[in-house]
């Protein structure tokens, strides 16, 4: 049984996790940096502790600080959100080592699906189909790493195992380039994630991005959500995502779906979980596996009616998956844009007092965001500060919906990508659903 959580995150996420925990009767306590003290969902939480000053180091990512949060109000279960502490295997571990239930899965888990190396290898065991490349981590063999190399075929991509947030990549187009590549990847990988191990793979040159949602139980139990598109990126970051992915069969969904599935159950695992693939000419290629909440749920949620965070509650509470794979359907179609404070032309971060806040409305459309009027987005975190999630019953109609609110969205007194996402949405490549991960750079944002 869960009565309390503590929600060890800000922001828009730490309010969604709030609705869940209303919506089954838990109690919730929101924890705060001294830059979030007067944030709305602070005052919404039916308890608050303060756990450090504004720097995440000292606050958000400071585990002793949340463990006692959790001590002094009793809590049962502590709820990571993303980003953060969320995928931090060692938390995971003190959480539960604390007497609390981690929601999400075991620090086992976490761990080989946060060496992307790892991950692979135990995607190749079940089936899960992978990019091409190098069979574990390169060694330091010059003459084998070119061999490797000629053999995937170039371009190829140097990666850090440990690497994340889309950093510590490498494309190599052709050998000249090869082996000092691999050396400054593995330098800088040793420095930002303190893991140097880095691996070879095939540079797919025009891929989507396209992944799956699957939740899974502590009984075996798993099953897939579907997919989402998120090729509008920019530097690797999403910008816009979907669901379902246009041009995604449901012969395929079900096919690579099952697959996701099937490999929960092969390594026990438990909780939310997305496999990202890139897809390219028909094929789907693993590339990894997140072990949490994703930014992007929402637009799973519009079109499956389920609500993954209530799911990640229950499955943590040990209760068995309350639906199958076949009471599962897909209706409609949901789009996603992320609200950034930033400049649209520059993407400069824009910090500041919000002096009017209009959210958009009317029907399928859904705000996720904790900005209000005169609320001030703090300068120490990630620029978001919402998402706009419009659901039709088609893509087209998500689509007018979409455009519709985000004529209708005021955010004022800082600068943001609404503008950005306008020209997105009225995008003729975009709205034909003709594009790959280079898309916006190439052709919106002009900066490829
Ligand atoms: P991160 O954990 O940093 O997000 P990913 O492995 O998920 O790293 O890759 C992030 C992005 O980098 C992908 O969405 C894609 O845009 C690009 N990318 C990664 N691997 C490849 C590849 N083999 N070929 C082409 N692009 C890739």
């Amino acid at each position: 049984m869960i009565n309390k959580i503590v929600i060890a995150n800000r922001g828009e996420i730490a309010l969604r996790i709030q609705r869940a925990c209303r919506e089954m009767g838990i109690q919730n306590v929101a924890v705060y940096s001294e830059a979030d003290r007067e944030a709305l969902y602070v005052k919404l939480a039916d308890e608050s502790v303060c756990i450090g000053p504004a720097q995440a180091s000292q606050s958000y990512l400071h585990i002793p600080a949340i463990l006692s949060a959790a001590e002094v109000t009793d809590a049962d279960a502590i709820h990571p959100g993303y980003g953060f502490l969320s995928e931090n295997a060692d938390f995971a571990e003190l959480v539960e080592a604390c007497g609390f239930i981690f929601i999400g899965p075991t620090a086992a888990n976490i761990r080989t699906m946060g060496d992307k190396v790892s991950a692979i290898q135990s995607m190749h065991k079940a089936n899960v189909p992978c990019v091409p490349g190098s069979d574990g981590v390169l060694g330091t063999d010059d003459e084998t790493n070119l061999a490797i190399a000629s053999e995937i075929g170039y371009p190829i991509i140097i990666k850090a195992s440990g690497g994340g947030g889309g950093r510590g990549m490498r494309v190599v187009h052709s050998e000249s380039a090869l082996l000092n590549a691999i050396v400054l990847t593995r330098t800088e990988a040793g420095a930002t994630f303190n893991n140097p191990d880095v691996y070879m793979e095939k540079y797919l040159e025009h891929p989507r991005h396209v992944e799956f949602q699957v939740l899974a139980d502590k009984h075996g139990n798993a099953v897939h959500l579907g997919e989402r598109d998120c090729s509008m990126q920019r530097r690797h970051q999403k910008v816009v995502e979907e669901a379902p992915a246009p041009g995604i069969t449901e012969e395929q969904r079900n096919t690579i779906g099952e697959r996701c599935a099937e490999a929960c159950r092969q390594i026990a695992y438990h909780g939310a979980g997305t496999f990202e693939f890139l897809y390219e000419k028909g094929e789907f290629f693993f590339i990894e596996m997140n072990t949490r909440v994703q930014v992007e749920h929402p637009v799973t949620e519009m079109i499956t009616g389920i609500d993954i965070v209530k799911a990640q509650i229950l499955i943590a509470a040990g209760d068995p998956l309350p639906f199958t794979q076949a009471d599962i359907e897909i209706r409609g179609h949901a789009v996603e844009c992320r609200l950034n404070a930033e400049d649209p032309e520059t993407f400069m971060p824009s910090p500041g007092r919000i002096t009017q806040f209009h959210a958009p409305g009317g029907p399928g459309i859904r705000v996720d965001s904790h900005v209000y009027n005169n609320y001030f987005v703090p300068t120490h975190y990630d620029s978001m500060i919402g998402k706009l999630i419009a659901h039709g019953a088609d893509r087209e109609e998500a689509l007018v919906r979409m455009s519709s609110a985000l004529s209708e969205v005021i955010i004022d007194g800082i600068k943001t990508n609404i503008p950005l996402h306008r020209r997105i949405i009225s995008d003729h490549g975009f709205k034909s659903a003709e594009f790959d991960i280079h898309y916006l750079e190439k052709n919106i944002t002009n900066t490829a």
